[in-house]
């Protein structure tokens, strides 16, 4: 049997659907280390999987780092490296002992790569949002926030690309955070139909679909209908959850409101006792019995919703979940609200709620394109593959 390593950046969208690909590894009898971080320590567990825990390695991140977050390339691209040189003896080490048959790298994760590179080791990269050639990432159209930071953040990159090359790696490994390296291997947690310009992707692409763990069961007693929603587990945006709650003060259901964190919860104000606000919720089990959900378009609370059969009302808070949310009201599985203003919200709810039938038609076939896609049975073949191409 073969060893695989993972390797996990600390952000729940980007690990979420690599447990159940361990998972389906470790139960055919592959061992499997996990370079990853104690915030996944128990799914890693769970999964069957060793954990090498990677927090140390991790450098003070920038106060404002909640403002940085999903709009600042070069604080993330900073970080990254920063981390990867701080982990670099401990973590090659250890890879060096566990002598893995291939490694599976989360697009992000620059380290992974660096790494296996060094040792030789072929490599999955696991791509948590569309993958992006030429084609697609014109979908990506930054906006003015981002064009700031990025022009503002240059030396930042320069300094970091220049560290990477005293240490003898490969720079250019930056330049694939931005777009997949069509000749690497890519595991891709959607449907080809899904994907944008999907036709355009070649055979080193694996749509594999959601990679979902077994649904637990639905969870509340809350009234109908129930609006369910979050901007995920990154953003961090009070003002645009306060004009939610005022859109919704006198709807007539029940809303769930997941903030992301407690110190968000503290900001905002007055609110009504039919909507309930908790920094994070069991999403799969609320999505079961959420009739709409006002999302970020984060890609796994996306196919989450998509794969529940839930429609959207579509609030992305960044470039790439932009790409996302205009994919989904292109295929009529949600529209955007005419503003965020707690009117505009309101309208697309409305609109959301009366046309429920029309989005869930719409939703029905990318769901029929999901299940066909194989899942983390399917990742779990293609990485066997891999591992099978080490020489
Ligand atoms: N999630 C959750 N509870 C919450 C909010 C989010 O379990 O209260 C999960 C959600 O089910 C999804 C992930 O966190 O699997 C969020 O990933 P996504 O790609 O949607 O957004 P990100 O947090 O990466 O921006």
């Amino acid at each position: 049997m073969g060893k695989i390593a993972f390797f996990h950046i600390p952000a729940h969208g980007h690990a979420n659907p690599t447990f159940e690909v361990m998972h389906a590894l470790t139960q055919r009898g592959h061992e499997v280390r996990c370079y990853s971080f104690d915030l996944f320590r128990t799914r890693v567990k769970q999964a069957g999987a060793s954990l090498f825990s990677c927090d140390e390695f991790i450098p003070a991140p920038p106060q404002d780092l909640h403002r940085r977050m999903g709009h600042d390339a070069a604080c993330l691209i900073a970080m990254l490296v920063d981390t990867a040189l701080r982990m670099e003896d401990a973590v090659l080490t250890d890879l060096q002992l566990f002598a893995p048959d291939c490694a599976v790298v989360d697009s992000l994760c620059i380290w992974g790569r660096l790494f296996a590179q060094r040792l030789g080791l072929p490599v999955a990269v696991s791509t948590t949002t569309f993958a992006f050639n030429r084609a697609t990432s014109r979908l990506m159209k930054r906006d003015l926030k981002e064009i700031l930071y990025a022009v503002r953040g240059l030396p930042q990159i320069l300094s970091r690309l220049r560290a990477l090359k005293r240490r003898g790696y490969d720079a250019s490994v930056l330049g694939q955070l931005a777009a997949n390296d069509p000749r690497t291997p890519t595991i891709v947690y959607t449907s080809r139909a899904f994907q944008p310009d999907g036709e355009s992707f070649g055979e080193n692409y694996a749509f594999v679909g959601p990679s979902l763990p077994a649904l637990p069961k639905a969870a509340s007693s809350f009234g109908k209908p129930l609006l369910y929603v979050s901007l995920g587990t990154a953003v961090y945006n009070p003002a645009f959850f306060q004009n939610c709650i005022e859109a919704l003060r006198d709807f007539h259901g029940h809303v769930l409101l997941s903030a992301g964190s407690e110190a968000c919860i503290a900001c905002l104000r007055d609110i009504p006792p039919h909507i309930t606000v908790y920094p994070s919720v069991p999403q799969l089990a609320v999505l079961q019995e959420a009739d709409g959900f006002i999302t970020h378009c984060g890609m796994n609370s996306v196919s989450e919703s998509l794969s529940l059969g839930v429609p959207m009302v579509l609030c992305p808070q960044q470039s790439e979940q932009r790409a996302v949310a205009r994919r989904i009201q292109a295929l009529g599985a949600g529209l955007f609200p005419p503003s965020r203003t707690p009117a505009g919200i309101r309208r697309a709810v409305d609109v959301l709620l009366r046309d429920r039938a029309r989005f869930q038609a719409a939703i029905a076939p990318i769901c029929e394109s999901f299940r066909q896609s194989g899942g983390a049975s399917r990742a779990a073949d293609f990485i066997e593959r891999i591992a099978r191409s080490k020489i």
